[in-house]
């Protein structure tokens, strides 16, 4: 999409844009039926665990129902040594047809968000607490979460990113293994694995919420911060 048109539309959607600081970062760029498989759904961490073969089994995976729903899969999207992973809920329509994260209009806010912070989708990973599209965009059950959350872990070992950043309640409840609001997970310091958790408010929910875009500068600004923090 060209600037001047992605820009159009951004304001048409009623959203500032923000414009990168080349301040805010440090050194580097912050810049017919399916059976459904009731197996146990934890794969041991295994030495042999790759990519190619991680993404293959999600592209099969039937560990749900979801699979019966899905048009396709959504493994994720970007850089596989990323010093930051974005973890969304789960693939909503677009993202289901196009079998890549974030690529609705939360997703052109997330992308806007990076961007003011002076990093690209590409330099990022991105991926979901769920990989298949829950019919109607309704939340994730536990079952489901439970099943897919084997996938997500690998994953992590595989990118061992600096931080992550926990996008919306589900993804931080679920990273968390807690019940506590939002709002009281937001604005501190959580780690996953002893890799360090930001938690933000989801891009779909500060497109309803305007007034909220400012606590999420805060929270980006929190996690340039423990990033630097984090470089020792
Ligand atoms: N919302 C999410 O949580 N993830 C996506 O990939 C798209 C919308």
């Amino acid at each position: 999409m060209d600037n001047a048109l992605r820009l159009q539309y951004l304001e048409a959607m009623g959203i500032d844009v923000w414009l990168p600081r080349a301040s805010v970062h440090s050194e580097q760029p912050l810049s017919p039926e399916i059976p459904i498989d009731n197996a146990e759904p934890e794969t041991p961490a295994s030495a042999n665990d790759d990519w190619d073969i991680l993404q293959a089994e999600v592209a099969n995976c039937t560990r749900c129902g979801l699979c019966t729903t899905r048009t396709q899969t959504v493994f994720g999207a970007g850089n596989k040594q990323a010093d930051w992973m974005l973890v969304g809920e789960a693939p909503g329509q677009h993202e289901d047809e196009q079998g890549l994260p974030f690529v609705g209009n939360a997703g052109l806010l997330l992308t806007e968000m990076l961007r003011a912070i002076g990093l690209n989708r590409e330099e990022v990973f991105i991926t979901n607490i769920l990989k298949c599209r829950p019919p109607n965009n309704r939340d994730p059950h536990a079952d489901e979460v439970e099943r897919c959350n084997d996938y997500l872990q690998r994953q992590m070992r595989l990118v061992q990113p600096k931080i992550i950043l926990a996008l919306g309640r589900i993804a931080a409840q679920t990273l968390l293994k807690t019940d506590e609001p939002l709002s009281r997970l937001r604005g501190k310091a959580h780690t996953f694995n002893n890799t360090p958790v930001v938690v933000l408010y989801h891009p779909a929910y500060l497109l309803r919420s305007l007034p909220e875009k400012r606590k999420a500068w805060q929270d980006l600004i929190q996690a340039i911060q423990t990033v630097k923090n984090n470089k020792g």
